[in-house]
């Protein structure tokens, strides 16, 4: 049984044992953000991570393994796909990466309607698992909800976010190409990959039948010529392995446990607690803000409470709600800051159901040598200045080719010689685009707190009512009508539109429940991630996102991390927090 949270009584030299200047909670794609900017500032900082510790290089343990060596050849058992249906949907989900994810059981939550939640809950979170794409949001992604009047208006733009997404980039490495493109603003980039040549040609073709679409080389979270401040990181260059799920043993690719971590560790500043289990946060009513966080051990159940001047929340979108839900005082009965109703509600997704196939004939003599884990960008080329088609929103299309090892006739036989003669022999070519596109925040797609049921830490567990509309539906007929209509036009044959109707959270960027916004009355955070009725808790992971754009998300929540950062020092300094 778990301790009773409310009786942990702890004396004076427990509070000071127990006192940092920050505490971040959660160490994944945000938190590790979190934890390098205020320990650079010189705040001892505290963070509390619910699972076990993950440290670069001795904890891949699958990293350099050829697939001879994989237990069951990359594929999982049966038994476990059986009890583990939710979480081996995954994208990138395998015998080799299964590490990083967790297990259904052990981490239930209530399905209203039907919600895949993907998670992984260790040291570094999802940034061990994140495909890497990075690209920056364009002011009309921050100005089309309150232009198109289908949401509420950020209480930010392009421009104030700019110089942090620079920074950011700087320091984790983005490869890409400065293409110019209004849609899609170009950063601080390291050389891309190249495209194939039939990349090339898909290029060539729709730059020849529309002037406004721009397919350009992918901007991916990879050194591809690292740096200075790279190789201080212990990083090295990318070797196109493509195994990056197993976690890279180059720190060839961003990771919080590669890169942000051990910079913020060798400050000194850094206490990490894994096996921490954030319960809620405390609100003092006489100094009207919070004073710390109450955490369930995850393997003793004991609870303990921690203390600072200042709290990032950084669980992750649908957790960070969940925990400042479950952060009730009688002050804030519906929970911490939700004096507007608004916290757990307008959640939203990015659309990934569609996506469209084909082959191309007529490149036969052409091969490509190496894994390029990256895939060029069809930048977003809907809804921009004028609301051009009859659903809101934009999508960005990631396109590919590949030449399959192995002709088609290699699957008439699974066996001896001559399978691996066919192997030998290089398959068609092969393309594909598929989509992520804008979802339209609703207060009816909301999260909330179960009243009956609880998870073994005694925390409620989270309701998920998340579903899609006909916004949705209508964006999917069009990009699938788009994206077939340009392959043909590059003369693709064989064309094959396709929707999953996946069941939304498999799309693995959900965000909202805590969103931005200048009024109070309509939003739980200020234009600094601030909690508006408790300035000390900063919110700064996908929870925080009013909208959703059509870009990749993870790099805004760096970028908005390290701005929050900033901006909570100087209020310590000016004694305002
Ligand atoms: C397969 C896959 C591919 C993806 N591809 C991309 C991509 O290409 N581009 C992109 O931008 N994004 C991508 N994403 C999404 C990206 O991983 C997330 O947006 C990002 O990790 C969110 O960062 P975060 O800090 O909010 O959460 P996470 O990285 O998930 O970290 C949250 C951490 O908080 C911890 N935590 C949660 N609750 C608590 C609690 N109560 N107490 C203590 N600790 C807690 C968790 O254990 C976890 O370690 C992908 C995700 C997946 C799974
Ligand atoms: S592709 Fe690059 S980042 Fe990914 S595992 Fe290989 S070397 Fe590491």
């Amino acid at each position: 049984m778990q301790k009773d949270s409310s009786s942990v009584n702890v004396n004076a030299a427990g509070v000071a044992k127990n006192t940092y200047d920050a505490i971040v909670i959660g160490s994944g794609i945000s938190g590790g953000w979190a934890a390098k900017e205020l320990c650079e500032q010189g705040l001892k900082t505290l963070v509390l991570e619910r699972g076990r510790n993950v440290e670069h290089l001795k904890d891949y343990p699958t990293a350099t393994k050829a697939p001879w060596e994989l237990e069951h050849r990359g594929r999982m058992p049966r038994k476990f796909l059986e009890e583990n249906p939710l979480i081996s949907k995954a994208a990138g989900f395998g015998e080799e990466s299964a590490h990083f994810f967790i297990k259904d059981k052990d981490h239930p939550y209530v399905q209203e309607k039907p919600f895949d939640w993907i998670r992984g809950y260790q040291v570094g979170g999802k940034s061990l698992t994140w495909g890497r794409a990075t690209q920056r949001w364009s002011n009309f992604e921050f100005t089309a909800p309150d232009r198109f009047g289908y949401g509420l208006d950020w209480p930010i733009r392009y421009n104030d976010v700019a110089p942090w997404y620079s920074h950011v980039e700087k320091f984790i490495g983005i490869c890409g190409n400065k293409d110019g493109i209004e849609a899609m603003p170009d950063g601080e980039f390291l050389p891309p990959f190249e495209f194939n040549c039939i990349e090339s040609h898909l290029q060539k073709k729709i730059k020849e039948h529309y002037k406004d679409r721009h397919l350009v080389h992918a901007r991916w979270a990879h050194l591809t010529q690292p740096t200075e401040l790279h190789l201080k990181q212990g990083r090295g260059k990318c070797q196109a392995r493509n195994m990056c799920m197993r976690g890279c043993p180059y720190g060839g690719y961003f990771s919080s446990v590669s890169s942000t971590l051990p910079w913020a560790h060798k400050t000194g500043n850094l206490t990490v607690r894994p096996f921490s289990v954030v319960h809620s946060i405390i609100y003092d009513e006489q100094k009207g803000k919070a004073t710390g966080v109450r955490i369930i051990d995850a393997n003793t159940n004991e609870a303990t409470e921690y203390f600072a001047r200042i709290i990032f929340v950084n669980g992750s979108a649908l957790n960070s709600t969940l925990v400042l839900l479950n952060s009730k005082s009688s002050r804030f009965p519906n929970g911490l800051g939700n004096d507007s109703g608004v916290l757990g509600k307008y959640v939203a997704f990015h659309l990934y159901r569609g996506s469209v196939s084909a082959s191309i004939e007529g490149f036969e003599d052409r091969y490509t040598y190496g894994r390029n884990p990256t895939e060029p960008i069809l930048a977003n080329y809907r809804n921009l200045h004028k609301q051009d088609t009859d659903y809101f929103g934009g999508f960005t299309t990631f396109v590919g080719a590949y030449r399959p090892r192995g002709s088609e006739d290699a699957s008439e036989t699974e066996l001896g010689a001559p399978f691996k003669s066919a192997l030998s022999k290089p398959g068609g070519w092969r393309t594909y685009m598929y989509m992520q596109g804008e979802t339209i925040p609703k207060a009816s797609n909301h999260v909330r707190l179960s009243d009956t049921e609880k998870d073994q830490w005694g925390i409620p567990l989270l309701v998920t009512s998340v579903g899609y509309d006909d916004n949705d539906e209508k964006m999917i007929k069009d990009f699938l009508t788009q994206s077939s209509e340009m392959l043909a036009k590059a003369g693709c044959l064989d064309i094959s539109p396709y929707d999953t109707h996946q069941a939304p959270g498999l799309d693995i960027h959900e965000m909202g429940g805590a969103r931005m916004g200048r009024d109070p009355k309509t939003s739980i955070l200020n234009g600094w991630n601030q909690v508006h009725h408790c300035k000390n808790v900063f919110v700064t992971d996908g929870a925080c996102m009013t909208s959703t754009g059509n870009q990749s998300p993870s790099i805004l929540y760096m970028a908005l991390t390290a701005r929050a950062a900033s901006h909570a020092v100087e209020e310590l300094k000016r004694k305002n927090l």
